[in-house]
């Protein structure tokens, strides 16, 4: 088997993603190894729903103070609205780290731990949120350059 991007090199390892051979060169370039177009492929989808949880931040940012302007004290109404901007990234910290998918301890009281752990999610993402902010924009920045330096738009 030979290189996918180079046909005149022999293949010594193969792209994570679709299989095809990678010459010593291209395959030192991703971990784990892949070819151009996984890459280009997979930064696409990472920058898609990278976008995607930061548009549904910003809604939530933003309709939560339409919602409570006037019934709430200001300072409330900042906290509720960051609240609710950072409760994405919350929630999948809570679930990553605190709640593996193995189903629930007590069935019947899943409504109130789903309420505990969405009263924990709002926390967390408090702290959390800004993290997660950096975290994106370094990574949106990182699929910018990988797509810029293989000559993608
Ligand atoms: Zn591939
Ligand atoms: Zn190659």
């Amino acid at each position: 088997m030979n290189c996918a991007e180079h046909i005149e090199l022999g293949a010594v390892g193969t792209c994570n993603s679709c299989g095809r051979g990678l010459c010593p060169e291209c395959v030192s370039v991703f971990t784990p190894p892949l070819c151009g177009n996984c890459a280009l492929a997979i930064n696409q989808n990472v920058s898609t729903s990278l976008w995607k949880q930061l548009a549904l931040m910003a809604a939530l940012g933003i309709v939560t103070p339409v919602l409570l302007w006037g019934h709430v004290p200001l300072a409330d109404l900042v906290l509720y609205s960051l609240m609710a901007a950072f409760f994405p990234p919350g929630w999948s910290f809570l679930r990553r780290y605190f709640a593996p998918s193995g189903g629930y301890i007590f069935m019947s009281m899943r409504w109130l731990n789903l309420a505990v752990q969405a009263g924990a999610a709002a926390v967390i993402g408090i702290v959390v949120g800004p993290i997660y902010l950096y975290k994106a924009w370094k990574e949106l920045k990182t699929v910018r350059d990988t797509q810029r330096s293989m000559g993608g738009q």
